[in-house]
């Protein structure tokens, strides 16, 4: 075992980002109880906060890499210890000496992609409105009610560019006035950052506020929560503040003020699962719920672990990037839940849980037996 940093810059770097509460760990390990990864493997966040505090980590082992920053142990710790903020400070230790364990090694060509093209697939940067073409959807004008942001993973994967038109066509008809800023987009950063490239999310984030500033936006609709969370909670920390929207907190608004008629039937046994950064980082829970309820013939299931104690898809933190092993995946048992309840589509509202749900759906070959879905891709259906 080898320490690669003096314990002193582990010290320095915890306190830096405010980690040093976890001085204030008496060790009585609920943190390990409800973390996801001991449904799967044994890991102990109680352990890294221990060795942490006195400059003891082991900067090279793959365990700092593990969380997946779903927020779980913060929520339940009676200590106020911050534990997300520790193993992000970890990781700016392993990004600085660039030592990474084989399974994250896939960080470094998504680190190149976002900073040659301002996205983690290293896709043309000018491709990054594509999904819109022929689907009449504008550039953003000032003079606009709203900016559509779609996320990477909605605006050049495959699968998930349906989350993208599914939300554009929403939007137009309900009339809403809005457009969005394609190749002048970067990933908004938020994993990135929880990796610990700090200098590559301000760049990022820099660049998307100056991009917002430019074209006289105000107010941004978002697809993804982490996308959201960023905007609203990081983005501030540059002193501005634009008036952030998820879709799902948009729909509820829609139908509710009767911009958005719901004219059709959904014959499907549907559950939801509450994305880690849309709920228990910013307590949306109820409005994807209500927007569901109100599709008729459509009947909904809640799955055991729902609201705050939603069982993480696996897929924050930048995991979505790194390697889990096929039978460590937290997505394959929220695939077994979703089936549990008699559901025959599993329900979300973030690109990152649909990328994670899809794998799982092939891994465990349950193709013919369970559909993943975005909720627009729902409301798209009977509108
Ligand atoms: S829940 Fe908090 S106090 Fe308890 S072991 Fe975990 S970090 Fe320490
Ligand atoms: S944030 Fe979630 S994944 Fe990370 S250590 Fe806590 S419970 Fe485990």
């Amino acid at each position: 075992m080898e320490i690669v940093t003096p314990f002193k810059e582990i010290i320095e770097e915890v306190k830096s980002i405010g980690g040093d509460l976890a001085k204030f760990c008496f060790q009585c390990g609920i943190c390990d109880t409800v973390c996801p990864w001991n449904k799967v493997r044994n890991f102990s966040i109680r352990k890294i906060m221990n060795q942490a505090i006195y400059g003891l980590s082991e900067v090279e082992s793959e365990e700092m890499w593990l969380c997946s920053t779903c927020g779980r142990c913060v929520q339940r710790c009676p200590r106020g210890v911050k534990q997300i903020d520790v193993s992000i400070a970890l990781r700016r230790l392993g990004t600085n000496y660039q030592v990474f364990p084989p399974s994250v090694k896939p960080i470094k060509t998504v680190i190149g992609g976002l900073m040659a093209e301002g996205n983690p697939f290293g896709e043309e940067r000018s491709k990054r409105g594509d999904w819109a073409s022929g689907k009449g959807v504008k550039t953003f004008s000032e003079d606009m009610e709203i900016l559509y942001f779609s996320c990477c993973y909605s605006s050049y994967d495959k699968r998930l560019k349906n989350i993208a038109v599914s939300t554009a066509s929403i939007l137009k008809k309900a009339g809403v006035n809005f457009g969005i800023l394609g190749s002048s987009e970067n990933c908004c950063g938020e994993s990135v950052r929880k990796t610990g490239d700090e200098e590559l999310f301000k760049k990022l984030a820099k660049d998307n506020i100056k991009n917002f500033i430019d074209n006289g936006v105000k107010k941004i609709v978002v697809s993804s929560p982490h996308c959201y969370h960023t905007f609203k909670n990081e983005y501030p920390e540059f002193m501005v503040n634009f008036e952030i929207i998820h879709i799902t907190q948009y729909l509820y608004e829609l139908i509710n003020s009767g911009r958005l008629k719901i004219k059709g039937e959904y014959k499907k046994r549907v559950t939801y699962h509450d994305p880690c950064y849309l709920g228990r980082h910013n307590g949306v829970y109820d409005e994807p719920r209500e927007v569901l309820k109100k599709i008729p013939s459509l009947q909904f299931f809640e799955m055991s672990d729902a609201f705050e104690e939603s069982l993480c898809c696996g897929g924050g933190g930048g995991r979505v990037w790194m390697e889990t092993l096929k039978d460590e995946r937290f997505s394959n048992l929220r695939l077994k839940q979703a089936i549990d309840v008699g559901a025959e589509q599993l329900v979300t509202a973030c690109p990152y849980c649909i990328t994670m749900f899809e794998d799982s759906r092939v891994v465990l070959n349950y193709e013919d037996v369970l559909e993943i879905k975005d909720i627009t891709e729902i409301v798209a259906e009977v509108i």
